[in-house]
């Protein structure tokens, strides 16, 4: 039976996790549950895990990583002339960020334009301004409706951050989890293990982490 190399403890069945090897969020398949007890596995990681998920999400999102469980979640960007928010669904297909809505009056006449973006939305938005007018007619705005595709008219901005702290115990997790899978010896890793933990820095082992900053641009028509 396989120990924990974070307590020690035998791995039983009743504390067996699969531990991904390289996290699900940037698609990595491998995983074992020989490496590390459930009790550990929730007790430390997650943190730091979500946070280098996080930041690499930009570009599993961009080139649509298969993931093992779950989906890459969409990248906030924004128009670089009005500001406007779309959201990039993986593959980089963008939607507006949230429903747009406009109320004109023209003098008896109140004009609403409701942009949602799916069917299920605009109905929602329908349904609570009939309560508002309730000679709107529900059932007819939904008949009129049309699903409208468009190329973006002008370039969309994103900001991603890579580095940090946080996100480089989860890469040194990842390399200790490749390292015991591949038969290492767990006495070699024990000194990292507080780090892991976050209850000691890396002080003294190296500091080569840093944070970068990108802003990058989708070109017109994407
Ligand atoms: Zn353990």
């Amino acid at each position: 039976m396989s120990k924990c190399y974070v307590c020690d403890l035998e791995i039983t069945r009743v504390l067996e996790t699969d531990e991904h090897i390289i996290l699900n969020a940037c698609g990595g398949r491998l995983k074992s549950k020989k490496l590390i007890c459930s009790k550990c596995n929730s007790e430390y990681g997650g943190d730091t895990d979500a946070e280098l998920a996080r930041q690499l999400n930009f570009f599993s999102n961009f080139i649509n990583v298969k993931r093992d469980r779950g989906k890459s979640q969409p990248v906030e960007g924004e128009l670089t002339t009005t500001g406007e928010k779309y959201s990039l669904y993986p593959g980089g297909k963008p939607i507006i960020s949230k429903p747009v809505f406009e109320e004109r009056i023209e003098g008896e006449k109140t004009k609403i334009a409701i942009a949602a973006r799916n069917k299920k939305e605009f109905q929602k938005i329908l349904n609570g301004l009939n309560k508002k007018y309730p000679q709107l007619d529900v059932e007819k705005a939904l008949k009129y409706a049309k699903l409208e595709k468009k190329y973006l008219k002008n370039q969309l901005s994103f900001e991603s951050t890579i580095g940090g702290e946080k996100a480089f115990r989860s890469v040194c997790k990842t390399a200790v989890n490749f390292y015991i899978y591949s038969n290492g010896d767990s006495k070699y890793i024990k000194h990292l293990i507080p780090y892991l933990k976050g209850t000691k820095d890396l002080e003294g082992y190296c500091q080569v982490f840093s944070v970068n900053s990108h802003k990058g641009f989708i070109p017109q028509g994407f």
